[in-house]
């Protein structure tokens, strides 16, 4: 089917599927109480707020969405978009379960059958694949597509609202005296709640609300995307995800398509600047030469690193990976992020919860944000409908913190890791650059480390 086509069957559907339904958002009298409040509709607050509405012991429940950003209308699919994730097994999981994932496949996403990663300076270089290719690593999803997905299932459920333009200004929860807990917007429009769901990004207000610690790290990074067009004569189906870590941080190529591309590259802020300035042709000539430059040139590292493989079994490759050349940038896909790291010291507290990047911040080069933050759903949907279940409110901190422990014990190591590798490999300092890439040849050589690590990341 030709993309226009495609397009027009879409924006039919479209509004069909949500003129209706958009009419039937909240307007601002209407105030009141609710069973959840979620603040935020990004892709996680989204996704809870599917999951619970589908769950059969919370499909009762009276669940109001609280999303700051105007109204959610479905981008056109004639280009891709600038911001996609790798998403791995359990939120392609969580996506099947909440009845999304049908319809992101039969629109487009992209399986990852093999991930490439290397050192610049040492060159060491590792990958990642299932033997033979037999399944993918991870899957890369427009996030705007995932999001679309979502709001189609929320089409017809009765006790579900969401309110658009409705910023969060301030909450009173049960520790500081409020029976139930209160939010109150922007607007001075107030609402109450039996349990609040912070899902409000890592400025949350509803984290602030908790009073709990939250560590932070700003990496002063950006991260810069685009949608670009590769040649792909040599590697046909453009199936493997590519990431060079360079000394100011790594750049980073998730397929799209046969030939499209979706970069995300992590540099200095004013790197960034520039990046962003240039014309098409010098971005995507910075580009190539980012990625096929030789930077082996620390005559320390190379000449340990040549002595390993005298004395050593574990030979390098010579050979410098070769991903597929850039040859063009899509029109307005560049765009940047700044990139820090965040962790609340807690996760729940009587009548309260975080949940996505309101409780974890983490950088993007191991792909793990939205999926940390889809794990936070399941467990969360799981637990409260336990709590149900038993006869017990969704505040019962009892159950809270039961999702809390459960959370903090998958998240924790995954950010720690994260933070470590970036720590690690934005530095060009000799002794750790030969540290990280003694490492990486053990890892890549000694197979059952290397599929530890894998099962880990792939999860
Ligand atoms: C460049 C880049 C690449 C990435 N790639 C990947 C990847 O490949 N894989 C992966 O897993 N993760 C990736 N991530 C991370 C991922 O994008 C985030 O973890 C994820 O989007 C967080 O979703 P969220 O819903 O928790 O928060 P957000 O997306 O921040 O959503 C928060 C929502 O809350 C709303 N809000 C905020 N404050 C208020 C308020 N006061 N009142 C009402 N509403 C409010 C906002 O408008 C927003 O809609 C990447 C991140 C970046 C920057």
């Amino acid at each position: 089917m030709s993309t226009l086509r495609m397009f027009k069957i879409l924006k039919l559907r479209n509004n069909n599927v949500y003129g209706k339904r958009l009419l039937s958002t909240l307007t601002t009298k209407d105030a009141g109480y609710y069973d959840v409040i979620i603040g935020g509709g990004g892709l996680v607050g989204t996704s809870l707020l599917v999951s619970l509405a589908k769950n059969e012991t919370l499909c009762n429940k009276k669940i109001l969405m609280l999303e700051g950003a105007p109204e959610y209308k479905p981008q056109s699919r004639s280009t891709y978009s600038n911001r996609v994730s790798a998403i791995n097994k359990q939120s392609v999981q969580l996506l099947k379960s909440i009845n999304t994932w049908d319809f992101i496949e039969s629109i487009r996403q992209k399986p990852v059958l093999e991930m490439m990663v290397w050192d610049a300076i040492s060159g060491e270089s590792i990958n990642f694949n299932h033997p033979n290719f037999s399944d993918s690593v991870a899957c890369i999803v427009e996030n705007d597509l995932m999001l679309e997905a979502m709001y189609r299932q929320l089409n017809d459920l009765p006790n579900v609202k969401i309110m658009n333009e409705a910023k969060i200004d301030n909450c009173l929860l049960p520790k500081d005296g409020a029976e139930k807990s209160e939010v109150t917007l922007k607007s001075g429009e107030k609402f109450t709640c039996d349990l609040l769901v912070g899902a409000d990004g890592f400025n949350s207000t509803i984290r602030k609300a908790m009073d709990v610690d939250n560590y932070t790290v700003m990496y002063k990074q950006m991260g810069v995307v685009a949608t670009l067009e590769l040649d792909t004569s040599e590697c046909p189906g453009n199936t493997v995800a590519w990431q060079k870590f360079l000394s100011t941080g790594p750049i980073a190529l998730l397929p799209l398509t046969d030939n499209l591309s979706s970069l995300v590259w992590t540099t200095t802020y004013e790197n960034a600047r520039e990046l962003l300035k240039m014309s098409p042709s010098e971005f995507v000539d910075s580009l190539n030469e980012a990625f096929s430059k030789d930077y082996r040139n620390n005559s320390l590292v190379n000449n340990v690193m040549k002595f390993v493989d005298t004395v050593s079994p574990f030979k390098s490759n010579q050979m410098l990976p070769t991903p597929p050349k850039v040859i063009n940038v899509q029109n307005g896909s560049r765009a940047q992020f700044p990139l820090g790291f965040g962790h609340a010291s807690s996760y729940a507290c009587k009548g309260a919860v975080v949940i996505g990047d309101a409780a974890h911040r983490v950088h993007p080069m191991a792909g793990q944000g939205v999926n940390l933050g889809y794990g936070d759903v399941l467990k969360l949907t799981e637990v409260l409908a336990e709590a149900t279940y038993n006869g017990s409110n969704l505040n019962d901190i009892q159950y809270l913190l039961k999702y809390e422990q459960a959370r903090l014990r998958a998240n924790l190591p995954i950010m720690l890791g994260v933070h470590a590798l970036q720590r690690i490999y934005c530095n060009d300092f000799a002794p750790l650059v030969l540290a990280r890439s003694l490492g990486v040849k053990f890892t890549n050589s000694v197979p059952p480390i290397k599929k530890f690590f894998m099962e880990k990341a792939m999860a």
